[in-house]
C-alpha cells in the first residue's frame, strides 16, 4: 500500500467559489534548499453536482490545452457553475516551463508514470497526487494533448478502451463526441501508465484528444478545446444549456500497429502524404534520403494499412523507429 502524498495545498476542494492556488511539491536543490515546485491548480465549486477534472501540460510541449485552461480559469464565473470544476493547466509543470515532453528534472514522461509513486521521482509524485486525490473526486476526466514537438495532428477528440466496464466505455465515447470535434477517435487499449488509463481504473469516464503539434500553438486547436470545455460542462449539467443531442462527428478508430508507419533507417524523410489524406494499403508514404551521400538510392517507405492520415512527423530528420505517420479508419461506434 502506497503512503500519503508529500504534495500540499491551501485549496479546499469542498469550498464554494473560485480558488486559484497551487499544489506544492517539496524539491530541495542548490538554488533552494527548502524549495517547492508550485503546480497551479484551480477549483471552482458552487453547490452540489458532478465534478469535471480538466488537465493540460501532461506533456509540456503540447500547448492548446494549456492555453485554453489558462484562459478558462480567469473567465469562469462560479455563480454559473452547478457542481465542481478542477483545472490543472500545467500538470507536469517542470516540463511545461521547459517546453519539453518529459520533465527536465527526472526525464520522466508523465503520461507513462501513472499511478505514480508518493516516494518516487518528481513526475511520479505528481502523477500519484492526481491518481490518489483528484481522480477519486472526478465524474469526468479530460486530458488535452497535441502531437508535441515531434508530431503534427489534425485535431480530434478521443478516448481509450482501457480495462473498464461497458457503461464506462459508453460514457467515455459520449464524452468524446460531446467535445464537438470534427473527428472522434477510439484509440484502443492503452498501456498502464497513461493518465486516462489510470482514470478508468478509478471508474472515471475519460476523454482526451490531439489538437495540434509541432511544438506550436494551433489556433483551430485552441478554439476546439475552448469550445470543447464548455460543451463538456453543458453535457455534464455543470454549466450552460444541456444540448438535446450529441453533436455530429466522424467516428474513427486506430486498430493496431499497422496504422503506424515508422522510419526504417535514419535519414531525412520526404513525406508523400499530407494530414487528412486518404491512403491505400501499400501506397508509398515517402522515402528516406541520405544527405551525406546523394549517390545512395532513397529507401522507400509504405503504408501498411489504408485509412486517413491523422498524424505526421513534424521534424524532417528521423531515426530508425521514429513515427512518421499514424492512420485512423472509419468506425461504426460498436465495441
Ligand atoms: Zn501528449
Amino acid at each position: 500500500m502506497a503512503g500519503p502524498t508529500r504534495i500540499f495545498t491551501d485549496i479546499d476542494y469542498e469550498r464554494n467559489g473560485k480558488q486559484i492556488g497551487y499544489l506544492g511539491l517539496p524539491h530541495s536543490v542548490t538554488r533552494s534548499a527548502y524549495g517547492n515546485i508550485m503546480i497551479p491548480l484551480a477549483v471552482v465549486k458552487n453547490g452540489s453536482g458532478p465534478t469535471a477534472f480538466f488537465m493540460a501540460g501532461n506533456h509540456g510541449d503540447e500547448y492548446e490545452g494549456q492555453v485554453a485552461l489558462n484562459k478558462f480559469i480567469r473567465a469562469v464565473e462560479p455563480a454559473r457553475v452547478q457542481g465542481r470544476i478542477l483545472v490543472l493547466p500545467a500538470a507536469n509543470l517542470p516540463a511545461a516551463l521547459a517546453g519539453t515532453r518529459v520533465s527536465p528534472i527526472d526525464d520522466r514522461n508523465m503520461n507513462r508514470a501513472f499511478p505514480g509513486d508518493p516516494d518516487g521521482t518528481i513526475t511520479e509524485q505528481i502523477a500519484y497526487y492526481i491518481d490518489s486525490v483528484l481522480f477519486p473526486l472526478a465524474d469526468l476526466f479530460a486530458d488535452w494533448h497535441s502531437g508535441g514537438s515531434s508530431l503534427d495532428f489534425i485535431p480530434w477528440s478521443g478516448f481509450n478502451t482501457a480495462d473498464t466496464s461497458p457503461e464506462l466505455l459508453r460514457r467515455s465515447l459520449e464524452a468524446a463526441i460531446a467535445v464537438g470535434a470534427p473527428l472522434t477517435v477510439n484509440f484502443g487499449e492503452l498501456e498502464p501508465g497513461v493518465a486516462s488509463f489510470a482514470a478508468a481504473l478509478h471508474g472515471v469516464p475519460k476523454v482526451g484528444g490531439e489538437f495540434g503539434g509541432g511544438g506550436s500553438v494551433s489556433l483551430a486547436g485552441v478554439r476546439l478545446v475552448e469550445q470543447g470545455l464548455l460543451n463538456l460542462l453543458a453535457w455534464l449539467g455543470i454549466m450552460g444549456e444541456k444540448p438535446p443531442r450529441l453533436p455530429e462527428t466522424r467516428l474513427m478508430a486506430t486498430p493496431g500497429l499497422d496504422c503506424f508507419v515508422h522510419a526504417p533507417e535514419p535519414g531525412l524523410f520526404e513525406p508523400f502524404a499530407e494530414l487528412g489524406d486518404t491512403v491505400e494499403p501499400g501506397q508509398p508514404a515517402g522515402q528516406m534520403l541520405f544527405v551525406d551521400n546523394p549517390a545512395r538510392e532513397p529507401v522507400p517507405v509504405h503504408f501498411k494499412a489504408g485509412g486517413t492520415v491523422i498524424c505526421r512527423r513534424h521534424f524532417g530528420r528521423a531515426e530508425r523507429g521514429d513515427c512518421l505517420y499514424h492512420l485512423a479508419i472509419d468506425w461504426d461506434g460498436k465495441f
